[in-house]
């Protein structure tokens, strides 16, 4: 390629960016900025292209046609950078007509000096055109206006360049797509500035060609790394329209950033809260004791007792390793959880309760307290087969009241069952721990001695005999004292017993006996021979 050849490169190479990008990103279609980008690839083209004829242009008449037409695409780049920023960075309010009318003002007024310029009139735009002959490009000399609009337009283009690159340097995510964004402006800058201080190598500006660059970078960050898509701004409205509170801690642990959530939560305003310690927030909780983890906290939060919150606190994790720079904190409400669960549990243990009583009330007499005869048998056989298990003695005691009956008759029933109740509670006196006295029916009362054998059996029969006999119950009524004598009908666990109605059995036809012999008196069934015990030493006067 000769030499002169060259000097069209840099305007081809701008001229292909633009529309190349374009239509790339219009076929694309993705973003909230590919519209603007699509226009930005055509003015950037536009411009790129218009430099090719301004080479080519050896008249000063040819020259300025150029430049008129060419400042269409000069006008409209930098405005189109801005609006691509503000689509991207999510800033549609400002897209609105009146808000981009006002920016359109200087480019109309560029545009209206431009075309309304004669080579003979010199205006504030320009004062001549001038193709010299040793120069391959060529030249224009400029009026006042023409720093405005240089001004003007530098102004937007930074203003583009700022916010994309404060969008991205929030997010660890898009260190790249902040790198991009900021290398273009000083790309471009450092090509004008070259160029004006006379350093560049070329004739030709370099500015539209930079620009080109930089429009072809920004493409191809947004779409190669979906700069075009929604994630920053996904991102903040997920983190503001979650249902779950979310707190950002310094290393000072002081809230930098919350959620509407966590204000909802903690009932205080996001400006209140930001700023604060967490301390004063969240009195009570220790982040660093539950960092990675969750716990529990209650809070008399702003006016209300008794919010439970739960709390997980998660360490943001250090660039480059050492200590979290801070900490993200999750919040839960589960005040109504928590008291649900605390009803049911009360409920629970009423039910327990309830049942526990059931059972006993199943099991008990309620007149005298003691097991009743449903338990007693219960208890019997359990005792039965251990006994036999472990070849260990058992015994039991059948008490019948003598001449109850008469009782009845002469003072009453409610003094019989007094008597029921005193001979009742006097059993419960006498046993161990391990004895299960019960009423077995009517006026009979038992007592089952687990562990104990014909000596055991006859000495605690005497004493139950003894003290039974010996009390003294009373008849309102008469104004007096009576006492009522019994039987014990005594047996013991046979070998031979195969069931625990065995052992019943002969205990109650030792009772029988022992009603047969003149009552008052113990009984006792030892390998099948009754034994009847004398009445005790110390004699005692039977009413
Ligand atoms: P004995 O045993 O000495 O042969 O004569 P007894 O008069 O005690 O005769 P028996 O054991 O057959 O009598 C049982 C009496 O116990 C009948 C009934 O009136 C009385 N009795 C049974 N259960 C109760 C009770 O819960 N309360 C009262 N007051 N009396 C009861
Ligand atoms: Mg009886
Ligand atoms: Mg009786």
């Amino acid at each position: 390629m000769p030499a002169s050849m060259l000097i069209f490169a840099p305007s081809f190479a701008g001229t292909a960016l633009g529309i190349g990008v374009a239509v790339i990103v219009g076929m694309r279609r993705s973003g909230p900025a590919w519209r603007w980008m699509v226009l930005l690839g055509i003015a950037v083209a536009w411009w790129c292209a218009g430099q090719t004829f301004w080479i080519l242009a050896d008249t000063p008449d040819a020259a300025l046609r150029v430049n008129q037409v060419q400042y269409v695409g000069v006008q409209f780049a930098p405005l189109l950078w801005l609006l691509v920023a503000l689509a991207q960075t999510g800033r549609r309010r400002w897209l609105r007509p009146s808000r981009v009318a006002p920016l359109l003002v200087v480019p109309l007024i560029t545009l209206a000096f431009a075309f309304s310029y004669r080579l003979d009139q010199p205006n504030w735009l320009w004062s001549g055109f001038h193709v010299d002959a040793g120069s391959l490009v060529p030249r224009a000399t400029y009026g006042p206006w023409f720093k405005v609009f240089v001004i003007h337009n530098y102004a937007l283009f930074l203003a583009g360049c700022v916010l994309l690159g404060s969008h991205y340097v929030q997010s660890p995510h898009y260190r790249l797509q902040f790198w991009v964004t900021s290398v273009i402006p000083a790309l471009l800058l450092g090509m004008n500035v070259s160029f004006v201080t006379g350093y560049w190598p070329s004739p030709l500006d370099p500015t539209p060609l930079g620009f080109a660059v930089g429009f072809a970078l920004l493409g191809w960050a947004l779409l190669r790394h979906r700069l075009l898509d929604l994630r920053p701004l996904g991102r903040s409205i997920a983190f503001d329209s979650l249902g779950q509170g979310v707190l950002i801690v310094d290393a000072q642990q002081r809230i930098v950033d919350l959620n509407d959530a966590a204000s909802r939560l903690l009932r205080r305003g996001v400006a209140t809260l930001l700023g604060r310690p967490l301390a004063s927030v969240l009195p009570g909780l220790d982040p660093d004791a539950v960092s990675g983890g969750q716990t529990e906290l209650a809070l008399a939060a702003h006016g209300q007792v008794g919010l439970r919150l739960q709390v997980g606190v998660a360490p943001i994790r250090a660039e480059r390793g050492g200590a979290a720079p801070g900490l993200v904190l999750t919040l839960h409400d589960v005040t109504r959880e928590r008291a649900a669960q605390q009803t049911l549990l009360d409920l629970q243990r009423r039910l327990e309760d309830a049942n526990r009583e059931l059972e006993r009330v199943a099991h008990t007499d309620m007149l005298t307290g003691l097991a009743n005869r449903r338990l007693l048998l219960a208890r019997l056989e359990m005792e039965f087969s251990r006994a036999r298990r472990h070849g260990t003695p058992l015994a039991l005691l059948l008490i019948d009241l003598d001449r109850f009956k008469q009782v009845n008759d002469t003072r009453g029933h409610l003094v019989g069952d007094a008597v029921l109740r005193t001979t009742g509670a006097a059993l419960r006196e006498l046993t161990r721990p391990e004895d299960i006295p019960a009423r077995y029916g009517g006026e009979e009362l038992a007592l089952l001695l687990t562990d104990t054998g014909a000596d055991g059996a006859r000495t605690a029969a005497l004493r139950v005999w003894q003290q039974l006999r010996a009390i003294e119950h009373e008849d309102p009524a008469a104004g007096s004292t009576f006492r009522v004598s019994c039987c014990i009908g005594v047996a013991l666990l046979d070998l031979s017993d195969s069931h625990a109605n065995d052992l019943i059995a002969r205990a109650d036809a030792a009772l029988y006996a022992a009603k047969a012999g003149g009552r008052d008196c113990v009984m006792l069934s030892l390998e099948g021979v009754l034994e009847r015990e004398p009445p005790p030493v110390i004699e005692v006067a039977v009413a």
